[in-house]
């Protein structure tokens, strides 16, 4: 039977350019390379979703917060969570839920909860978490008390809700989330997404060249590993595709030297932003779980440590 959720009072919340959208291509995980240790967990925790666990005395999953890196595969596995929980997929974007005349992020918000309550059992993905944290006051914005409001509504009803809606909430800058977010009780479990390793970004290659419709085993995978140490998996994606226009251009295949000269043409974020990726590493120690592998976070933090160096 065909469910029609969306036809109901909510159906504005939902609407292109709503507050909540339906995402309805979802990966799976084996479209994600390396993440070993975050898809292990996705695929432990799908049968907590059942009546059994239920029977067993187990509570409904609550969520996930995926922090990391930019371009490393947070929204991705956000998305591939749906695929692996087989449930359907909201994408909320609280940067809408800000704004209009008093008291409209406040009514925004019990839409996007009502919308979601009205679809479960479902995800919810909360994208840019840390965006929407900015205007608090606890991070130095300033809006009246809007934001802690809303905020504070979210975060009660994460603690509070009956409802099976899992929710998968992403964000790069930590110094923006509040405190109370981290709490026990609002995520079954907190993730940080580093730099993929040597391993790691071999498997990406070869996702992303099979992505193209074309046969990895064209390519040297551990060469290319090797020549993009320090890249994000959208920093790869993004050279094998600059190698691809550059030949389609010239009404050909792309050769090992396009996506050479694509690789070296790229400054990735790691360079960029060595800093801010020391202190977010340095931030997820002790805190969150690593999702890339199952070695400890002590461990993982030394490793990708040098991953950077190297590249200066
Ligand atoms: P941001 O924080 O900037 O939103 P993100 O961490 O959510 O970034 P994604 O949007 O998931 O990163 O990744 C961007 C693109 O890079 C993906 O659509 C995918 O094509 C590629 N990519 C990134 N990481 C991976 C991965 N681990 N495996 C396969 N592809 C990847």
């Amino acid at each position: 039977m065909t469910r029609i959720w969306w036809r109901g009072k909510n159906a504005g919340t939902l609407k292109r350019g709503g507050l909540v959208e339906v995402i309805e291509a979802k990966p799976n995980l084996d479209d994600i390379g390396g993440l070993e240790c975050l898809k292990r967990w996705l695929s432990q925790r799908r049968p907590a979703f059942g009546a059994a666990a239920r029977d067993y005395g187990l509570p409904v999953p609550k969520g996930l917060l995926i922090v990391g890196i930019p371009g490393t595969g947070k929204s991705l596995i956000a998305k591939a969570t749906a695929s692996v929980l087989q449930l359907p997929l909201l994408r909320l974007d609280m940067g809408r839920v800000f704004g209009g005349i008093v008291g409209q992020s406040e009514a925004n918000l019990r839409s996007v909860i009502r919308t979601a309550e009205a679809v479960a059992p479902c995800v919810l993905w909360v994208d840019e978490l840390d965006k929407a944290c900015s205007g608090m006051a606890g991070s130095g914005g300033s809006d009246g008390g809007t934001s802690s409001r809303v905020f504070g509504s979210l975060l009660s009803w994460m603690q509070e809700k009956i409802k099976p809606v899992f929710v998968v909430a992403t964000a790069n800058d930590v110094s923006q989330l509040p405190p109370e977010l981290l709490r026990t009780g609002r995520f079954d479990s907190m993730f940080f997404v580093d730099l993929p390793d040597a391993k790691e970004r071999t498997s990406i290659w070869e996702i992303v060249i099979a992505g193209h419709h074309r046969d990895p085993r064209s390519c040297d995978l551990t060469a290319l590993s090797k020549e993009t140490e320090g890249f994000t998996g959208a920093e790869i994606e993004g050279a094998y595709r600059e190698a691809l226009h550059e030949a389609f251009a010239e009404g050909r295949e792309p050769t090992p030297d396009d996506i050479h000269t694509a690789i070296a043409a790229t400054t990735p974020v790691a360079k960029l932003m060595k800093e801010r990726i020391e202190a977010l590493r340095k931030w997820a120690k002790g805190r969150a779980r690593d999702a890339n592998t199952a070695t400890s976070l002590a461990d993982a933090t030394s490793r990708p440590s040098r991953r950077v160096q190297s590249m200066n």
